[in-house]
């Protein structure tokens, strides 16, 4: 048998019990602290057979290690480096992304002696599962990554006039914009433990989205209990027109009741509401010719009858002394005037105890 060259003689003992020679391989793995102190740095090139017990003659085998420990051997620099590049890939997320790995590959001196046992030497696939099945190893990755990420558009809110309060309107969508962004992503066994944005780009513009919002007042049941109490006469009635001369009083006339008064007065002569209330009737009613009839609340109600044109419509409210009827002589009447009424809940009571 042939005596081969072996610088394992000038090894101690201890370092005797320490395996193999072989290739650190990598920063992805460990640090470069991870190189058993004492051992020598020597150039991986430099390979020397080794006899071993069997008898077989074998060039140093490469030992992957992380964390300062072996994880595998490996046949030559070449595998421990292609083992690297499996675990790597086992962490790699997606195809795109760069990693970025600083390699630092060592040899270490062989510590084999002849006529040691042969060691377990894997194959890379071999090597790589038995690493990334390792739990408590942690293998930290830098990875830039390049992605298309949604911009979010704005809400906007436009006051308008044309919609009441609390009402709103969508004038215009909103529509996502687009942007590249990169980033660096470091992930721990494929966990993604910190993330840098790096630059971002906008690819596309969002479209915010416009929204009316009413300002216009929303009419108030206060309010409008308000103005049925305008509408509502205070009692007190007006004398509906003035100058006037009356040709007939209230109460029994020819044979039968006389219902209100009349008042004689030049043909066109203006007629006033005797007081505020609502117009429930303005139009032509048989003997009264045309008439209004306004209520005044509590159980008011004047007619003004025979008149030559009608200023009010009915269902309009009407304020004390505003001018609602001309004088004339429609229906049953003899000459121009004013046939005058006031009712209290129904019944006719003699207007000039009112005026
Ligand atoms: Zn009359």
């Amino acid at each position: 048998m042939k005596e081969l060259p072996s610088r394992s003689l000038k090894s101690s003992e201890k370092k005797r019990k320490a395996v193999f020679v072989s290739a650190v391989a990598g920063a992805l793995l460990l640090a470069a602290g991870s190189i058993a102190a004492g051992t020598v740095i020597v150039p991986s090139d430099f390979e020397v057979p080794v006899l071993l017990a069997n008898g077989e003659v074998i060039t140093q085998p490469w030992r992957v290690t992380a964390d300062g420990k072996q994880v595998a051997l490996v046949d030559s620099q070449e595998d421990a480096r292609e083992v690297v590049k499996e675990v790597e890939g086992h962490y790699k997320s997606k195809e795109t992304v760069k990693i970025e790995i600083e390699e630092q590959t060592f040899a270490e001196e062989m510590d084999l002696k002849n006529g040691d046992e042969k060691p377990e030497i894997l194959t890379v696939e071999e090597a790589a599962e038995q690493i990334t099945a390792e739990e408590e190893l942690t293998v930290k990755t830098t990875e830039v990554v390049t992605a298309a990420e949604p911009v979010t558009f704005e809400k906007i809110t436009e006051k308008t006039d044309q919609l009441y309060e609390g009402e709103t309107k969508v004038k215009q969508e909103g529509q996502d914009g687009l942007k590249e962004v990169t980033k660096k992503v470091i992930k721990e066994n494929g966990h993604t433990t910190e993330e840098t944005v790096m630059e971002e780009i906008v690819l596309q513009e969002p479209k915010a989205e416009v929204t009316l919002a009413g300002t216009k007042e929303i009419p108030q049941e206060a309010e409008l209990v308000s103005a049925s109490i305008k509408a509502e006469g205070d009692g007190q009635l007006l004398t509906p027109v003035s100058g006037y001369r009356m040709t007939s009083g209230f109460g029994p006339r020819w044979g039968r009741d006389h219902l209100g008064v009349d008042l004689a007065l030049p043909m066109g002569s203006k007629i006033s509401a005797a007081d505020s209330g609502t117009v429930i009737f303005s139009g032509a009613e048989g003997g009264y010719g045309n008439l209004v009839k306004i209520d005044h609340g509590n159980g008011i109600v004047t007619y003004y009858a025979h008149c030559s044109a009608l200023r009010v419509d009915q269902g309009q409210t009407v304020t004390k002394g505003q001018t609602i009827a001309d004088v004339g002589s429609t229906g049953n009447s003899t000459g121009p005037h004013l046939h005058f009424e006031v009712r209290v809940n129904g019944k006719n009571v003699d207007p000039m105890s009112y005026l």
